[in-house]
């Protein structure tokens, strides 16, 4: 067993043992659940919707390289300059490069999980640059020193009290300041670190092919204000979030902010399409996508596996889903949690050290049932599993009992061997480690030959 896997069980043993706090997550995504069906009814058929969204994903996924090239090739049009990431070390020695060519001190960032999952705040830090987060649930988590809990709702694990005390201990504001007290010192805190930035980092939801953009979608409109004033603006995207054409928008927007908050549509949209030109009064001088791969091109070139580079990250397979509803996004030890975490992850970070949340599913399908972009997803968590046992990450013991297993249910005068009460003590003494976490196996009575039989004598 992988350290990772073993530190995933004892974590995800302490949540769920946890009644506070599946309390506040069951709270927060049961207001999730109340307001979604609402956002759904601007489409006059979601299902239709959905499958139209997957058609154009697998499209600009198909066409990944194409559609790249010429995202390249429009946008340096407007003089934007394009670099290309093969992992996180290329996008962080790139990203410190340009900050010390700024003789950048101090950077603002919008939420973004790909600067997550580059671990981009730390190495900032490392080499002297004051990296804010100006998302407000991002805000409270880099107070708190924890990384996002899900993928959109970066706090969700905390009620307003917790952030009450962290805003406390932390900023000295009054144990009782309200949730729009508590927002007005943040933004009063934020606004300064605007005009203060060299340096604005954001992600991006999509890259335009067409017209050489990215969009940003957000609800607060500190990204705005993170991309507008400083005066170089970095973009990081995984090179996933292609779309083809900036009419794709018209579809991609709504459903985004349906699946992931249950908004018809979400406050801030924007589309950059480089830095400010000769004509225009606000804008950053200099604006720099970084285009990452850091193992995405692994997913694109296993043909079962490709679809999960549909996701638009909406977020609403870990809401749906029985596991993360009770261990929580951190127990997931990844950047990237819930059903489409445990799909990617042991593509993008190794499939030794990650193959283990394939396992963290009920395999109920709920996910799937969900998702924006109707990715399959608990197929891709069964798939994960085959691929990791094809590539000889299983042990010995549990190689030979699926080989002992196989040889016995093969041969009927096997299975017919001793009764319910034999099979149970030989099984779940083979299978020790099964029953830790589970209930024990237990076999019927009654072999399947002597039910047949007791049937067709009545
Ligand atoms: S896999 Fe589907 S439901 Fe999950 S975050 Fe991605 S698009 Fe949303």
């Amino acid at each position: 067993m992988s350290e990772n896997s073993q530190t995933f069980i004892a974590k995800s043993a302490i949540k769920t043992a946890d009644l506070e706090h599946r309390r506040k997550i069951n709270f927060n995504i049961g207001k999730y659940n109340a307001k979604v069906p609402e956002g759904k009814e601007q489409f006059a058929d979601v299902h239709l919707v959905r499958e139209r969204a997957k058609n154009i994903k697998w499209r600009a996924i198909e066409t990944l390289d194409q559609q790249l090239e010429e995202f390249e090739m429009q946008f340096s049009k407007r003089g934007g300059k394009v670099i290309w990431a093969e992992d996180a070390a290329q996008a962080i020695a790139e990203v410190v490069k340009i900050c010390k060519e700024k003789n950048c001190t101090s950077l603002v960032k919008s939420k973004s999980m790909v600067t997550e999952e580059i671990h981009l705040n730390k190495a900032l830090e490392e080499n002297g640059i004051d990296s804010v987060e100006t998302d407000l649930g991002e805000y409270i988590q880099q107070l708190d020193g924890e990384a996002p809990y899900h993928i959109v709702t970066p706090a969700m694990h905390k009620s307003k009290e917790d952030v009450a005390k962290l805003f406390n201990e932390k900023l000295g504001t009054p144990i009782n300041f309200t949730p729009q007290q508590l927002t007005l010192k943040a933004r009063e805190i934020l606004r300064e670190k605007y005009v203060q930035a060299q340096v604005g980092v954001t992600g991006a939801n999509f890259i335009i092919s067409d017209i050489g953009g990215i969009a940003v979608t957000e609800n607060e409109g500190n990204a705005r204000l993170s991309c507008a004033f400083p005066k170089t603006h970095i973009v990081i995207v995984g090179i996933e979030k292609m779309i083809p054409s900036v009419t794709d928008l018209g579809l991609f927007w709504p459903l985004l902010s349906t699946f992931g908050t249950g908004q018809k549509v979400t406050v801030y949209n924007t589309i950059v399409t480089g830095p400010k030109q000769a004509n225009e009064n606000d804008g950053p001088e200099e604006m720099y996508v970084i285009l990452l791969d850091n193992g995405r091109t692994n997913i694109l070139k296993n043909p079962k596996q490709r679809e999960s580079l549909y996701c638009i990250r909406c977020g609403a397979c870990l809401n749906a889903c029985p596991i993360y509803k009770n261990i929580g996004g951190h127990a997931y030890g990844a950047t990237y949690s819930g059903p489409i975490g445990s799909v990617i992850t042991p593509h993008l970070q190794g499939m030794e050290s990650y193959k283990h949340l394939s396992y963290a599913s009920s395999l109920c399908g709920n996910c799937t049932e969900v998702c924006a972009v109707k990715i399959n997803l608990h197929e891709l968590l069964l798939e994960n599993r085959k691929e990791s046992v094809e590539e000889g990450l299983v042990t010995f013991s549990e190689k030979m009992a699926w080989k002992i297993w196989k040889i016995a249910s093969m041969r009927r005068g096997m299975m017919n061997l001793g009764n319910g009460n034999l099979k149970n003590k030989v099984v779940n003494g083979l299978f020790k480690g099964w029953a830790e976490h589970r209930s024990e196996l237990n076999f019927s009575k009654k072999t399947f030959n002597e039910m047949w039989k007791e049937r067709y004598k009545k």
